[in-house]
């Protein structure tokens, strides 16, 4: 963290705080192209994006004149337009990093920084500033400063709709962030709309047993738990289950046998989040002693498996292994699978000399 440098401004220059955009009284005395309206917001801003980027600024920032020929001038520009774009894709994945770690805070300022690329890029109404609204809409709803949120979310529906080819993926990011809003304001009937038109879109992107679709799915049982019904939050959560076993069942082995990922971390991270809940929701209505609790353990142990994380992996899969015991008997064909999975992970660790 920087120094503050305090900001000898002359009256007629107004500037404007990187964060909030109010009048700025000091700078960063690294690049001295950005000001802050407080020591707060400077911290804010460092944290979230400002450390990475505060010297890559400076040749974006300063109109140095563009002298030369009228090639070297094209090829100048050309090469600002390409760190422009290196910067967009950083900026975005930093927010989104700091969104999976639920660090909301963070991860505004490394969100509006991609918004300001994007517009520098494609100008200020253009689709691809979408990802970065999404951003900014996701961490305003984070923060619970929902009008922020709608307002951002909005922005992002306003460019949509102009652009009818918009792509599924987009539309059913759009929607699962509105599904979320409307359910943090208590709207459930909107919300469970909009997270049905997200597993619409997510389908149609992905297909509907993709990963991508689970997050419709588990916002909409979220809502039903929200409402007290239960048996429909469950069902929702059968579907988020169902995907995951899937999906680890063939990542884990993948990685394993050929150290190939499937599977992103940040992705990860919002499986486990999303696991975890499930399972505790299934122990509080179903039982903690039940063949879909001891079914959420299996999961969540390959989930482990798969992060590398062996000490829990073997803690969720032995508990998984108990349970179906108790519950469905040596000979049930789950408890089968379970074991068959604990001994194939056996042999892993011992391979490998994890043992
Ligand atoms: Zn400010
Ligand atoms: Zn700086």
């Amino acid at each position: 963290m920087p120094a503050i440098n305090p900001l000898s401004n002359p009256k007629s220059i107004k500037l404007n705080c990187e964060l909030c955009g109010k009048v700025a009284y000091i700078q960063c005395q690294f690049c001295r192209v950005t000001y802050y309206c407080s020591k707060e917001h400077q911290t804010t801003d460092w944290n979230g994006i400002h450390v990475k980027i505060c010297q890559l600024l400076v040749p974006l920032r300063t109109q140095a004149k563009l002298l030369g020929s009228e090639e070297e001038r094209r090829n100048k520009e050309k090469d600002i337009r390409r760190n422009q774009k290196a910067l967009l894709e950083m900026t975005r994945t930093e927010a989104q990093k700091h969104l999976h770690e639920s660090n909301f805070e963070l991860a505004i300022p490394a969100a509006l920084q991609s918004l300001r690329f994007s517009m520098d890029l494609n100008g200020s109404s253009s689709i691809d500033l979408v990802p970065s609204y999404l951003l900014l809409g996701e961490a305003s709803i984070g923060l619970n400063r929902y009008p922020q949120a709608e307002e951002y979310l909005s922005l992002a529906k306003y460019a949509v709709l102009k652009k009818p080819d918009c792509s599924h993926a987009m539309r059913s990011q759009l929607h699962r962030n509105f599904g979320k809003l409307y359910a943090s304001l208590g709207k459930y009937d909107e919300a469970l709309e909009q997270l049905a038109a997200d597993i619409y879109y997510s389908s149609l992107a992905m297909g509907p047993e993709h990963e991508g679709t689970t997050g419709g799915y588990y916002h909409m049982g979220n809502v039903f738990v929200a409402q007290e019904q239960y048996e429909s939050a469950l069902a929702m959560y059968e579907k988020v289950v169902e995907i995951w076993y899937m999906t680890l069942n063939e990542a884990v082995r993948t990685l394993e046998d050929t150290n190939v990922e499937l599977i992103d971390e940040a992705v990860t991270a919002e499986s486990l989040q999303m696991l975890q809940r499930i399972l505790k929701i299934r122990e509080e209505h179903l039982g903690v002693i039940h063949t879909a609790t001891a079914e959420c353990h299996h999961i969540l142990g390959l989930l482990y498996r798969y992060m590398r994380n062996y000490e829990k992996a073997r803690e969720h899969t032995v508990k998984a292994l108990e349970l179906f015991t108790e519950t469905a008997g040596l000979d049930h064909p789950s408890r089968q699978i379970v074991q068959q999975s604990l001994n194939y992970f056996d042999q892993f660790q011992e391979h490998n000399g994890y043992l």
